[in-house]
């Protein structure tokens, strides 16, 4: 993957687990919080830390933002920040800004204002939890439209032993595989003899209520 720029405004539980991620995975993360001690605590996880007001457009334009690939807004409760921040990164230019809302109102105001894609953590993690109690077979999914998914799921165990020609899922379930999660291994455009094994995740694609079905099996 190809090295990028990110910079994370506001490092608080959600901007810094953003940050993390992203600086375990090899990308430069520069993270910005108004308070010095959010700073010093990411420290160990980012590229760059730096004290500064993101609602103060020469902060922002001294550290050259639009020249990231990408911003993400992690600040919460101060949600007049927030949409101060989006709105000068938008007027500066910036075309990629992920900002976080902490309900309706202000995901409606950062969607007016262009925001590319807002996330709700309480709110999609919520579903989240919901989708894998009723999908338990369910490991992790990505949602492609309103009504398609991605989904990797675990094989019931008797499909173990069986090749996917077999099963011809499909056509009985409305589900094509993409690939098979073999102990941490992937195999990608599986052939129809492949044979499954234990513990074998197929990543799927599908509508979401063929694949709830599928994932539904005993
Ligand atoms: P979480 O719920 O993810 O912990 P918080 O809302 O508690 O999120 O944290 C948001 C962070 O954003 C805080 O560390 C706060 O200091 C920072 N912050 C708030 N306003 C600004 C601003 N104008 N510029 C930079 N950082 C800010």
């Amino acid at each position: 993957m190809s090295r990028k720029q990110y910079a994370v405004i506001g490092l608080g539980r959600f901007g810094t687990s953003i940050a993390r991620k992203l600086h375990e995975a090899g990308q430069e993360v520069l993270g910005i919080d108004l308070d010095e001690v959010r700073v010093e605590d990411a420290e160990p996880y980012i590229t760059h830390g730096l004290i500064a007001d993101s609602t103060d457009e020469k902060a922002l334009t001294s550290i050259g933002i639009t020249n990231f690939d990408c911003v993400i807004v992690a600040i919460g409760d101060d949600i007049q920040a927030s949409i101060l921040t989006v709105m000068l990164l938008k007027n500066l230019g910036m075309k990629k800004i992920i900002a976080k809302a902490v309900g309706k109102r202000h995901g409606q105001v950062l969607e007016a204002i262009g925001t590319s894609w807002i996330i709700y953590p309480e709110r999609d993690m919520g579903e989240r939890v919901a989708n894998q109690l009723l999908s338990p077979n369910m490991l992790n999914y990505i949602e492609l439209s309103k009504d398609y998914n991605i989904e990797e799921i675990m094989i019931p165990s008797r499909m173990a032993g069986k090749n996917l020609r077999e099963l011809d899922i499909r056509a009985k379930y409305n589900v094509s595989v993409i690939a098979i999660l073999r102990d941490g291994e992937i195999i990608v455009s599986p052939s129809p003899d492949e044979l499954l094994q234990i513990e074998d995740i197929l990543v799927t694609i599908g509508n979401r209520k063929d694949l709830a079905k599928f994932s539904n099996l005993e």
